[in-house]
């Protein structure tokens, strides 16, 4: 029987649990001609492209302020005013899962520019397009009919879509996913910025995003249900007198821009009535140009029936173990087309593409209860193709998982003392997740997390010192360039362009994940790490691909071969960390021991515990180029309203010394 160790998080509850939650359903109109007040108090006739309601919020101190909401999955803001307390209750979502084991290659990385230590070499992210057009700051109002009907064309265009359209496909030229023409969605975006400078705001940027999310699950054999599901709309953000606004809609059409631009400013203003800090941005030169995610089989061309009997193939292939209790199965598609604009200029496109699936068999005896994922808990996810899931073969692999969990049934338990441990990346990427990438997320270690998130052990003072995070072989970036990575992308959602940033290098803390309002305050640059889940929320700090670097030398089965007595873990199962991100413990699907350098007796209910710092100092031997994958969790969560965020890990696997094992009781 599986018992829950986590303090502070609602685990996702088996793999169904991770289908998308995509709108569904949502009415749309596209010939009515209303006739509305504008942001700039014109009425004006316009076509009327979607039936919607923008709604905004901000959070002011620990008040709740301004125009709120029907539902909050439609639109929702906050001023993060370095607000601390607020109400709770929102739903706990924490990461459930991880990527696959095809990235061999290793990440793409690129330093920062700046001030940082020479840790990576220089590159540009894959797939750049060159030639954006530089747009400088609108300061004029669009009002040219002939453009009004081509964006109301264009956007029409995009309820009656098929993939085709705008789907991705082998070799696609860059520019071909656009959302839509960017002249048209220039119109829209300018008109945004524009509205919210003549009222005042001294910067602003608004993001159009459309985002389509599919998903199947499978349950002992049976198809338990299928999704397809779309949402678009726009946000906007202020800044005015020091204080952020923000305020979004589903309804792309310019009157509708006017109207929420301006309220982003009313909200702002109303912010800045209980500022404690004026908000200062560090410098970034204007980002434009295109991104896309580099597939070779567009996930959504896929036929439909093809992607289920795949599913249902390895589900059934786990369950014809004998033993096996039940299966659950999933695969899942997530695409965003995305356009950012912003009052200096910066004009991006980009295309991201993401899948992911997994099979877990289930074994139960009495009231225990053992469980074996394939490629990991959660479901393996990549920023990549359908060629991805392919790769991973799950109904080659599922026999052998399902067998695993039937025979840890009657495998002794993991007896406590203290020990030395490999972790596989499927389990270290969790421990990178938990231990590094959310200490170092800056907005954390200055509290506005802390009602929710947490906050961090990692202060500032820790920077200035060059804390000893962890041995000498221990070296941590925070990369958005890497290959596959769900943290990969071209500029982050305040259009700073994607980099490398060394978080701990050689053992030192070095380096922080940190926004264009954030960084300033430590002296530095933003790292380019701010994400929103959507186009109705803010962007937050959220990690992009936080990967442990692999050490020359010896692959991971060569540091097993070279481990005398030992654990060798695998697979997450359970977790609990403390808010500052210092005491955790973990619990693994499966442990073997490892006796004179050979993977042997197979334990279960295995646990290990530490302290964040003394854990990573502990670490003595690191995997090699060889043994490093990049995996992934789509459920990363953080932020009031609640956001998940897709996030990617890098990791080779590593053996530390000395741990805590068999904590854990049941
Ligand atoms: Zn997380």
């Amino acid at each position: 029987m599986e018992v829950q160790i986590e303090r502070g998080f609602e685990p996702v509850a088996g793999l169904l649990g991770l289908a998308p939650q995509a709108d569904l359903g949502r009415d749309v109109e596209q010939d009515g001609q209303i006739r509305r007040e504008s942001g700039g108090g014109q009425i004006r006739d316009r076509p009327q492209l979607r039936q919607g309601e923008a709604r905004a919020e901000a959070l002011v101190g620990e008040r709740r302020i301004g125009v709120s909401r029907a539902h909050e999955d439609l639109a929702g803001s906050k001023c993060r005013a370095d607000h601390l307390g607020d109400e709770l209750g929102a739903r706990r979502v924490e990461e459930q899962g991880v990527g696959p084991r095809l990235d061999a290659g290793g990440a793409v990385r690129r330093a920062r520019e700046h001030d940082r230590p020479d840790l990576l070499p220089e590159r540009r992210p894959a797939r750049f397009a060159s030639e954006p057009r530089s747009v400088a700051a609108s300061t004029q109002r669009v009002h040219e009919t002939p453009r009004l009907e081509r964006l109301a064309s264009a956007l029409g265009a995009l309820e009656r879509d098929e993939p085709s359209r705008h789907g991705a496909s082998v070799g696609i030229a860059p520019g071909a996913l656009c959302y839509a023409p960017a002249p048209i969605m220039r119109d829209l975006t300018e008109r945004a910025l524009d509205t919210a400078a003549q009222l005042g705001a001294t910067y602003a940027d608004v993001r159009v995003i459309r985002r389509r999310d599919e998903s199947i699950a499978v349950k002992s054999g049976r198809v338990e249900g299928v999704a397809l599901g779309e949402t678009d709309g726009f946000g906007v953000r202020v800044l005015v007198d020091g204080a952020w606004g923000f305020a979004a809609s589903d309804t792309l059409d310019l009157a509708e821009a006017d109207r929420v631009g301006a309220l982003a400013v009313r909200v702002a203003k109303a912010s800045a009535t209980a500022l404690r800090r004026p908000v200062e941005l560090d410098g970034r030169p204007p980002a434009t140009g295109t991104y896309e995610t580099p597939i070779v089989e567009d996930p959504f061309k896929i036929p439909l029936e093809t992607k289920i009997s795949d599913l249902v193939a390895a589900d059934r292939a786990a369950g014809a173990v004998k033993g096996v209790a039940f299966t659950e199965s999933i695969y899942t598609g997530h695409r965003e087309w995305k356009t950012f604009a912003a009052t200096d200029g910066s004009f991006t496109e980009q295309v991201l593409t993401q899948v992911g699936t997994a099979v877990e068999a289930n074994a139960i005896e009495g009231d225990e209860h053992q469980r074996r994922s394939y490629p990991d808990a959660g479901g393996g996810y990549q920023a990549a193709g359908y060629e991805y899931i392919r790769g991973l073969d799950l109904a080659g692999h599922a026999e052998q998982y399902a067998e695993q969990a039937v025979a840890l049934l009657s495998a002794p338990q993991l007896p406590p003392g203290r020990r030395t441990i490999v972790l596989d990346p499927s389990m270290l990427y969790l421990q990178l997740h938990e231990s590094c990438g959310h200490p170092t997320e800056l907005d954390r270690v200055f509290g506005t997390e802390a009602s929710y998130a947490g906050t961090s052990f990692l202060t500032p003072d820790k920077l200035e010192e060059g804390f000893q995070y962890g041995s000498d072989l221990v070296t941590i970036v925070a990369d958005a360039t890497a290959a596959g990575g769900l943290g990969t992308f071209g500029w982050d959602d305040e259009g700073v362009e994607a980099q490398a940033v060394p978080l701990v290098q050689n053992g030192r803390f070095v380096g922080y994940q940190s926004s264009r309002e954030t960084a300033p305050r430590v002296g530095l640059r933003s790292s380019g790490g701010m994400r929103a889940d959507g186009w109705n929320r803010i962007p937050l700090i959220r990690m992009t691909n936080v990967s442990m670097l692999p050490v020359p030398g010896m692959s991971l089965d060569e540091i097993v071969a070279a481990t005398d007595d030992g654990l060798y873990l695998a697979n997450n199962r359970s977790w609990s960390i403390d808010d500052r991100r210092l005491n955790f413990q973990f619990a693994t699907e499966i442990a073997w021991e490892i006796k004179g350098g050979k993977k042997g007796k197979l334990y279960k209910n295995a646990t290990y515990t530490g302290i964040t710092y003394e854990f990573w100092r502990s670490c003595d031997a690191v995997g090699d180029e060889r043994s490093f994958v990049m995996l992934g969790t789509p459920n990363c969560g953080k932020g009031e309203p609640s956001q998940t965020a897709r996030v990617g890990h890098g990791v080779p696997g590593a053996r530390f010394r000395n741990v805590q094992v068999g904590v854990g009781k049941w």
